[in-house]
């Protein structure tokens, strides 16, 4: 299959999650996660007006960064070790994988600098699997708490990733859960402006996260494909 035939199957798919679940099409972002394909492809699906893409390492995605920086929104997806963060502000708009405060002082710091606001999701360890990265859900409120006086950095919402499951179903609880999450700590009013965002769902498992309230899902397989380089 070619990328215009898996894009346009991609968006039926997606439009049907949303249909059963009664949710707008609209509320659901797709984020082209290029870590596995060259900067050609990359620029085949910004061609295809998917704008926002997804890289999990600066150093998978520095040539394509540097050929295509500006003609996209970069999102930041993977692990980010704190002596990457000066690579990663203010090339990539969005952070996935806020987890610890010592990444939050690195971001701030960075984002300081260059007067500039960092997009951040929290990425919480759902699934409480020892080889994931991520809070603990019940430290989620009071490092949300934290956040608020770092000036530079603007929570936007939640992050998870599911374990393999051969059964996309199985994937469920677990993004149930993180939209539970959301909904608990905006009743708790920690930040000025509740949390709207979920990041969740990958090639695997996007539909079931999406019925579960997935407003961003990450998909490199199924919508870019894979390439051996
Ligand atoms: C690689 C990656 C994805 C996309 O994976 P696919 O299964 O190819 O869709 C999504 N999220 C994260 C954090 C990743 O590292």
């Amino acid at each position: 299959m070619g990328l215009i035939e898996r894009i346009n199957e991609v968006d039926q798919r997606v439009s049907e999650a949303c249909r059963r679940s009664g949710r707008n099409r609209n509320e659901v972002n797709v984020i082209a996660v290029t870590k596995y394909v060259s900067v050609d492809q990359t620029a085949a699906v910004l061609d295809q007006g998917i704008l926002h893409i997804g890289e999990n390492r600066w150093q998978t995605a520095k040539e394509k960064w540097q050929a295509l920086g500006e003609r996209g929104t970069w999102h930041f997806i993977g692990h980010l070790q704190s002596n990457k963060v000066k690579d990663v502000v203010g090339r990539f708009q969005y952070i996935h994988s806020l987890d610890r405060l010592s990444l939050a002082k690195e971001l701030e710091k960075k984002a300081e600098a260059l007067n500039l606001q960092v997009q951040a999701f929290m990425q919480i360890n759902i699934s409480g699997e020892s080889t994931k990265y991520g809070l603990q859900p019940e430290q989620a409120a009071s490092f949300l708490q934290e956040m608020n006086r770092f000036k530079h950095i603007n929570v936007v919402g939640l992050m998870t990733m599911a374990p393999f499951e051969t059964s996309a179903e199985d994937t469920r609880p677990v993004f149930r859960g993180l939209r539970q999450l959301r909904d608990e700590l905006n009743k708790q009013a920690i930040t000025p402006e509740p949390l709207t965002e979920l990041s969740m769902g990958m090639s695997n498992d996007f539909e079931v996260a999406i019925e579960e309230g997935a407003t961003w899902v990450r998909l490199g397989s199924i919508l870019v494909g894979k390439e051996e380089n």
